[in-house]
């Protein structure tokens, strides 16, 4: 696996640039990560995240968190605070450099003022279908406003007009004053403030005029002395907007934007409308639901912030689109985990097994290792008697060709005790098998050395008597791809089951969010919502199978 500095993946083109530019005037590298406060961060968003809080820490820099909040109608305190807690947790820090676009409203009221009185911006009072009519298209010119040449003096007067709320929304504009004609369409007189009579979750009511993205964002950057400014690819072609304003403005610090390819993750949807619409409608079980790729959904489904910033340096950055296999997430998550969490049994799905010639009233206790990867987790004491619970799938009446687990007339070893043989399968009045029977060998128990005979099929238990009954939430791709589909896929109606089974006893003090291996069914953790001492829920964090390879091991 890649040798993981989570410190933004080393060598990509970013690092190129940075390090040309630390070469010239510039002697120490700001980033920043930029969030709109509409919703919470997915893993997307995390990709941001590890980039630039990782160079910043890879070149001894510092990153801002800074709240894009100058849309007046999104914004949530909620969004606020899960933003600052998914940042902590991936384990990143801002310091004391938490900021609000919102913050600088008066700065960018100036400064429009400042491209007024240069000659740079005009009032405008056509509409915003006037406006998308005149811009022209990719091969004919735009056609310039009638209001593009009114006096500085006008432009001052009105835009100050439109400040005090004299003016309805969509009556006017400000729009910058470019070229009409260039090639690139969001340089043909971009409006760059718009009249809302909103509330503003911070500002209130004092503003009805609020900045575009293409104006206020370079200006954000500026204001705090951000060196780089690191953003999806969608805005490449608005660089040289951002440029625009950055020297029409003539800031001391000039930012550079630089596009890399935003991630996508096969079979999963990203964006924030999507995840929103599916909790207003209580399709999931809120943002946290384990099947969002929200970083507070996949935290909820077991996820390991390291897990998160080692998929993010693998993935690497690059300015190519293309979709990342969620395979290769889940190969993060079980490389961190298999040195970390003991492996214990839980029957998911269980039958009893009945050991008729075990005596009935004894318990003894058994010795197995916590983790064959790693010695230093110890080992436990696990309980064995009389009834047991297997899989159901560990058994078959009629076994297909190749099965090697129980069935009648078969011996299987149980993991850490003895070898069984199905002696009987017992069932109910229709027909369901109720209890299965089997006799033990008792010169097979492990750790015995027992060498007679060898058998096929090695299959996990627990022990009736002491067994904790537990929950397990089981989950599949939450959206599959469907061509019939306008959008491209459905949801999936099987995302979610729920399995009432049994855990060893040394599950009992189990805490909310604590992991474990259960043998040859996956990785699990202790739900955090739902997960009570005397209600054990889990969810599965992933399986233990892979269909991912990594391309080098390092
Ligand atoms: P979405 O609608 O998916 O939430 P967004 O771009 O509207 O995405 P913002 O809050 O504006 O979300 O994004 C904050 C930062 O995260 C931006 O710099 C943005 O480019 C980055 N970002 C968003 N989605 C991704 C992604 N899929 N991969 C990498 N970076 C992303
Ligand atoms: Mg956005």
């Amino acid at each position: 696996m890649n040798s993981s500095n989570n410190l933004g993946s080393t060598g990509n083109f970013i690092h190129s640039y940075i390090n040309e530019d630390l070469k010239g005037e510039l002697n120490k590298l700001h980033t920043r990560f930029p969030p709109e406060p509409n919703g919470y961060l997915h893993i997307g968003h995390a990709k941001s995240i590890c980039l630039n809080f990782g160079l910043a820490k890879y070149y001894g820099g510092k990153c801002n968190l800074r709240f894009d909040d100058t849309n007046p109608s999104k914004e949530d305190e909620e969004f606020v605070n899960s933003i600052k807690n998914d940042i902590k947790w991936l384990g990143f820090d801002w310091e004391d450099r938490l900021f609000f676009a919102s913050s600088y409203f008066d700065k960018m009221y100036e400064y429009a003022v400042e491209l007024i009185k240069k000659g740079l911006a005009f009032v405008c009072d056509m509409s915003a279908q006037q406006i998308k009519q005149s811009r022209g298209s990719l091969t004919e010119p735009g056609t310039e406003s009638p209001f593009r040449n009114r006096s500085i003096e006008e432009n001052l007067d009105l835009f100050e007009r439109m400040k005090n709320g004299e003016f309805a929304d969509g009556e006017k504009t400000l729009r910058a004053k470019i070229d009409m004609s260039s090639p690139n369409i969001n340089m043909r007189d971009p409006v760059i403030y718009r009249i809302a009579h909103m509330t503003h979750h911070a500002s209130g009511d004092k503003w009805c005029i609020y900045p575009m993205y293409d104006f206020a964002h370079p200006i954000e950057d500026a204001i705090e002395g951000i060196t780089h400014s690191i953003c999806t690819m969608e805005f490449e072609d608005h660089r040289p907007l951002y440029d625009w304003v950055i020297n029409s403005i003539d800031f001391e610090i000039k930012p550079r934007q630089i596009e890399f390819a935003k991630l996508n993750l096969s079979n999963t949807i990203m964006g924030k409308r999507f995840l929103r619409n599916l909790v207003e409608t209580n399709q999931v079980d809120g943002w946290d639901d384990p099947r969002l790729i929200t970083i507070s959904g996949i935290r909820r489904r077991g996820y390991t912030p390291e897990s998160i910033r080692n998929f993010c340096d693998m993935i690497g950055v690059s300015k190519a689109n293309s979709v990342v296999d969620t395979a290769q997430l889940e190969y993060c998550i079980r490389e961190d985990l298999k040195p970390k969490v003991p492996v214990v049994m839980a029957v998911i799905n269980p039958i009893k097994v009945i050991i008729t010639n075990y005596p009935d009233s004894q318990t003894e206790m058994l010795e197995i290792e916590n983790s064959p990867e790693n010695e230093s987790l110890g080992k436990r004491e696990v309980p064995f008697s009389r009834e047991i619970y297997i899989e159901k799938e560990d058994f078959m009446e009629n076994p297909i060709k190749k099965y090697f687990r129980l069935f009648p007339g078969n011996e299987v070893r149980l993991k850490g005790a003895y070898f069984i043989t199905c002696t009987d399968v017992i069932k109910d009045d229709n027909g369901e098998i109720k209890e299965i029977h089997c006799t033990y060998d008792p010169a097979t128990k492990s750790g015995l050395n027992f060498t007679a005979r060898k058998v096929k099929g090695t299959i996990h238990w627990v022990d009736a008597k002491s067994a904790l009954p537990a929950e397990f939430n089981l989950y599949e791709s939450l959206v599959l791809p469907d061509e019939k589909s306008e959008t491209g896929y459905r949801l999936n109606p099987d995302s979610k089951s729920t399995a009432n089974g049994f855990v060893e006893p040394y599950l009992k003090n189990t805490e909310p969010m604590d992991r474990f291996q259960f043998m040859r069914n996956g990785y699990f953790v202790a739900d955090s919502k739902y997960c009570k001492k005397d209600h054990l829920v889990f969810n599965r964090i992933v399986s233990l199978k892979s269909s991912f390879k990594p391309i080098s091991a390092e």
